[in-house]
């Protein structure tokens, strides 16, 4: 098997499970937000790759303004040791 992408955690499951997380950079106007990975909303077997989010995920305040809403880039984050909770 190829190991083509960094991370293994492809969901949202995934990464709640393995304690990492995801960051959205809302290019058009500049903002950062902290994806909530445990965000029922979404699921555990939400697809958590760039073009499965994108899909999922657009910016409100663009949106609202008329601006590009899915113009995104998202930052998967690695291991917090201190936020896991088990
Ligand atoms: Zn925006």
């Amino acid at each position: 098997m190829s190991n083509k992408y960094p991370f293994t955690e492809n969901t949202l499951g995934k990464k709640l499970e393995a304690g990492t997380g995801l960051s959205v950079y809302y290019l058009t106007c500049k903002r950062t937000a902290a994806l909530d990975v445990a965000e029922r909303r979404f699921g555990a077997d939400q697809p958590c790759m760039h073009w499965d989010l994108i899909k999922i995920i657009y910016c409100h305040e663009c949106r609202a303004a008329g601006r590009d809403d899915r113009n995104l880039q998202f930052t998967n984050h690695a291991l917090a040791p201190e936020k896991r909770r088990r």
